[in-house]
C-alpha cells in the first residue's frame, strides 16, 4: 500500500462537526457588520511579494521569517497573504474606491504565516477583518471598537475579553522615542532576554512586547511613549477615550502595546483573553494613516482591525453553545417506494423553507434506517412503506420529546411538521 498523503503541518481541515460553529460565528459577525453599514470585499489570496514588504515592513517578523513566498512559473515573486490590510488597500486603490469618499469594509478568509504551530497558532489561519478609509477623527476609531464590543456580546464572549489601548503617535514621535528607548535599554542590555537583545538593534519598539520577566523588569523604568506624543496625537487619543467612556466601554491603557506591523500610528488596540494561554490576543487593530500613501495613493486616513477566527472558536467552544442539528426531518423509505418518497421530500423542501429534509438513500432494514435517523439529530422521522404508499399516507414519528407517532395523510404532512418543529 502506498503512503497516505496528509495535510501540511499547521494547516487544518475544518471538519463537518466543526463547520456548524464556524457558520454560526460567521452569521453572527456578518449581522453585526451589516448593522453598522459595512460592506464585504473579497481579495485574492496570492499577491505580489512587494505588496507585503512595502506595507508590513521589511524588518518585521512576518516579512523576515513568516511569509510563504515563491516564484511562479514566470519567475514573478508571489506571496500567500499573511494578512488582509495590505491587499485591501491595494484593491481599493486599484479600483478608485478611495477617491473623495469614505469606505467601511470587511473581509474574511485564510491567511498564511510560517510560525511554530501550537494551540491558537497555525500556518493557515482565518481572519475576519475590518478596514475603514477616509475618516481621520477619533469617532471612527470609537465606532470600530464599539462594533467589536457588540460582536463579543453576540458571540457570548463579553465576559471573556478585555480591551487594551495605546497611542503610537506619528512616525517622528516614534523615532524620537525609539532613540530614547534604545539609549535606556543599552544600559541594561545584559538583563534583556536574547530575543529582545536582537530586537534592540533592528526594531526596538518590539522589546516592549516581550513576555520575559527579566526584560519586563527593565521596562518598568524605561521611557514611556506617551511622553513623546505630539499634541494632535494626544488630543486624538483623549477624544477616543472620551467617546469610549461615554459609550460605557471599559478599557485599559497599556503603554507597552505596540503592533508587529510597521504601518500603525496613533490608536492601537487589542482585545485579549486569559482563557487561551499564550495566544491571548483575539482581535487586534489600529490606525494606519500612512499606509495608502506608502503604497502609492493619496494620503488617506484609515483604521481597522483583524480577529483570529480559530481563537474565537476555541473561546466559544469553552462555553459549549447549543447549535441546531444539521437535519430537521429524516425521511425513511421502506420497500419499493423510492420515487414517491423522493417526490414527497422535494415537496416538503418547497413547503418548509429553511428546514433540512434528509432522505435516506441506499435502502436497508427498518432498524438500520431508524438508527441513521436518530444519529442525524433530526427531530422527526417520516416513514413510508408500501402500506403508506397504498393509503396515500405517511407515518410521522417524533424522535425527541413525548409526542406519539401517528399516521397522517400525505397532504397534511407539511402542516404536521410545522407544528412539530415549532420549538426547534
Ligand atoms: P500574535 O501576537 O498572536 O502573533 P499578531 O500581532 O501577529 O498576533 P495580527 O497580525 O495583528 O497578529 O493578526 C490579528 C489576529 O489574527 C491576532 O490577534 C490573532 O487572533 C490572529 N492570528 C495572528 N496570527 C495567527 C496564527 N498564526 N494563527 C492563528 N491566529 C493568528
Ligand atoms: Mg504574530
Amino acid at each position: 500500500m502506498s503512503k497516505k498523503i496528509t495535510s501540511i503541518r499547521g494547516m487544518n481541515d475544518i471538519l463537518p462537526e466543526q463547520t456548524g460553529l464556524w457558520q454560526w460565528l460567521e452569521a453572527k459577525v456578518g449581522a453585526v457588520l451589516a448593522s453598522y453599514g459595512y460592506q464585504e470585499i473579497r481579495m485574492p489570496i496570492v499577491e505580489q511579494t512587494d505588496l507585503f514588504k512595502r506595507s508590513i515592513g521589511e524588518v518585521t517578523d512576518i516579512v523576515e521569517k513568516e511569509m510563504y513566498t515563491f516564484d511562479d512559473r514566470n519567475g514573478d515573486s508571489l506571496t500567500l497573504r499573511p494578512e488582509g490590510t495590505a491587499s485591501c488597500v491595494r484593491a481599493c486603490e486599484q479600483h478608485g474606491l478611495l477617491y473623495n469618499q469614505t469606505q467601511r469594509l470587511w473581509y474574511t478568509g485564510p491567511m498564511f504565516r510560517h510560525e511554530r504551530p501550537q494551540a491558537g497558532r497555525y500556518r493557515q489561519f482565518h481572519q475576519i477583518g475590518v478596514e475603514t478609509f477616509g475618516m481621520s477623527g477619533p469617532d471612527i476609531d470609537a465606532e470600530v471598537i464599539l462594533l467589536t464590543a457588540r460582536l463579543w456580546k453576540a458571540l457570548g464572549l463579553a465576559d471573556k475579553v478585555t480591551l487594551e489601548l495605546n497611542s503610537l503617535g506619528d512616525s517622528a514621535d516614534r523615532a524620537r522615542y525609539r532613540d530614547a528607548l534604545v539609549d535606556y535599554l543599552k544600559i541594561h542590555v545584559d538583563a534583556l532576554d536574547g530575543d529582545s537583545q536582537k530586537r534592540l538593534e533592528r526594531s526596538p519598539l518590539r522589546v516592549l512586547d516581550s513576555k520575559d520577566p527579566g526584560t519586563r523588569e527593565v521596562l518598568k523604568d524605561a521611557p514611556q511613549l506617551a511622553d513623546y506624543l505630539n499634541d494632535e496625537a494626544v488630543a486624538h487619543f483623549e477624544g477616543l477615550k472620551a467617546l469610549l467612556d461615554a459609550s460605557g466601554i471599559a478599557y485599559k491603557v497599556n503603554p507597552y502595546l505596540v503592533r508587529g506591523l510597521d504601518y500603525y500610528g496613533k490608536t492601537v488596540f487589542e482585545w485579549v483573553t486569559d482563557a487561551l494561554g499564550a495566544q491571548g490576543t483575539v482581535c487586534a487593530g489600529g490606525r494606519y494613516d500612512g499606509l495608502v500613501e506608502q503604497l502609492g495613493g493619496k494620503p488617506t486616513p484609515a483604521v481597522g482591525f483583524a480577529m483570529g477566527v480559530e481563537r474565537l472558536i476555541l473561546l466559544i467552544e469553552q462555553e459549549k453553545p447549543e447549535l441546531s442539528a444539521p437535519v430537521d426531518v429524516y425521511v425513511m423509505a421502506m420497500g419499493d417506494v423510492l420515487a414517491s418518497t423522493m417526490a414527497l421530500s422535494e415537496q416538503l423542501r418547497d413547503a418548509l423553507p429553511g428546514r433540512a429534509i434528509q432522505l435516506h438513500c441506499g435502502g436497508g432494514s427498518f432498524k438500520s434506517q431508524m438508527k441513521k435517523a436518530d444519529r442525524s439529530g433530526a427531530a422527526v422521522a417520516l416513514i413510508i412503506g408500501e402500506d403508506e404508499l397504498a393509503s396515500n399516507s405517511v407515518m410521522v414519528k417524533p424522535l425527541r420529546g413525548q409526542a406519539e407517532q401517528q399516521q397522517v395523510s400525505r397532504d397534511q404532512v407539511a402542516s404536521e411538521l410545522v407544528a412539530l418543529l415549532a420549538d426547534n
